[in-house]
């Protein structure tokens, strides 16, 4: 069975010492929860300091991006190994670093490579804004975005990633997909795609969480769906009190 997964995107939110504040304050309820997996994704400069805290504690560290090449003249870029020495995890293909920072999917499939190669989780971010979703054409542009993030990748390898699906319209909305909406993309769509791509025993292994205005009250709704294996979550994260009840929502899942 799939373990569940939370990781918390706090974005460009928090300042070092509101950093730590949080983890103090999460660190001893967070631990006290088995059976799920979960993670902070704090900004750049917080990382050393976070996983100093974090060390042997069970719960993970992520970086919220990362370039694909190893080093060179990329000015403002971190490089995988960078990452791989203070994190466990990292999201790629965030909605706003392909809406904002013109992220494409070639982008993201090198970018998925790199974290592998490096031995970092990539939690790799597909979803439909609304526009996509009115037309009618969420299957079309979910299923590219997975296929396309997981090209060339052997299914032994592609098993180790993790995919949020994060509707564009239900991201910072407060406007969350409905349980049976994220677990028809979940089923329906992304673990089809996957399926076809990497074959049955892969599909079957990857956890794919859903992301886009989870919080302490719908979360156990949604980890109720046999397809949804955690989430990403971004404003509840920043609160321990509202992450922490999200983490226990996933271990509470049957
Ligand atoms: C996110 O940005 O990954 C996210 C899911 O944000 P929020 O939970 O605030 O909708």
């Amino acid at each position: 069975m799939r373990k569940p997964f939370v990781a918390g995107n706090w974005k460009m939110n928090k300042t070092g010492e509101e950093s730590r504040l949080l983890v103090a304050e999460l660190l001893p309820e967070l631990q006290k929860i088995s059976g799920v997996d979960c993670a902070v994704c704090p900004p750049f400069p917080y990382l050393v300091s976070l996983s100093n805290m974090l060390a042997g504690s069970g719960i993970g560290l992520g970086a919220q991006n990362m370039h694909w090449e190893a080093s060179g003249a990329y000015t403002g870029e971190v490089a995988p190994k960078m990452v791989a020495e203070f994190c466990q995890y990292v999201i790629l293909g965030h909605s706003e670093r392909r809406a904002y920072f013109g992220e494409t999917d070639e982008m993201i499939n090198k970018k998925v490579k790199a974290a592998l190669a490096n031995g970092i989780t990539p939690i790799m971010c597909v979803g439909e804004t609304l526009a996509e979703n009115e037309a009618g054409r969420t299957a079309e542009v979910v299923s590219r975005q997975t296929r396309l993030g997981l090209e060339g990748i052997p299914a032994g390898e592609a098993q180790k990633v993790v995919i949020a699906y994060e509707p564009v319209w239900a991201i910072g909305t407060g406007r969350a997909a409905t349980s049976e909406q994220a677990q028809a993309v979940h089923a329906n769509v992304v673990r089809t795609t996957l399926k076809e791509l990497l074959g049955e025993a892969a599909a079957q292994a990857i956890r794919i969480q859903y992301g886009g205005s989870v919080n302490a009250k719908n979360a156990a709704e949604l980890f109720a769906m046999p397809d949804i294996d955690g989430a990403l979550v971004g404003g509840a994260s920043l609160k321990a009190p509202d992450f922490v009840a999200i983490v226990q929502a996933a271990a509470a899942r049957g």
